[in-house]
């Protein structure tokens, strides 16, 4: 194993994924400030590691859709999609919900 590979298993672990220990909160200023991609929708923060993305509409009722809800047609600024996992972290990600900050 070479020295990046080695430093990278350390800090995230043999999955090559953050751990999601699930004690993150999401940030107000983040969540409310503009989106910065066209096609974003909607911001997903993740309470299992504490990272947040912004999502495409395909994307966020992709996720919304594996929990039987939908995303309304207009989402309001205060809005945000929170999950207990996602693609950067350990976290189940089997609980998606629409939250407002
Ligand atoms: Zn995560």
């Amino acid at each position: 194993m070479n020295i990046q590979n080695k430093v990278k298993t350390q800090l995230l672990g043999a999955t090559g994924r953050l751990k999601a220990d699930g004690n993150h909160s999401a940030d107000r200023e983040k969540i409310l400030s503009p989106l910065e991609r066209g096609d974003s929708v909607i911001r997903l923060f993740c309470t299992g590691c504490g990272l947040t993305f912004e999502l495409t509409r395909d994307l966020a009722e992709k996720y919304l859709r594996s929990v039987s809800k939908t995303l309304p047609s207009i989402v309001d600024p205060d809005e945000y999609l929170e999950s207990n996992g996602c693609g950067a972290c350990t976290g189940s990600r089997d609980s998606f919900e629409i939250k407002k900050v």
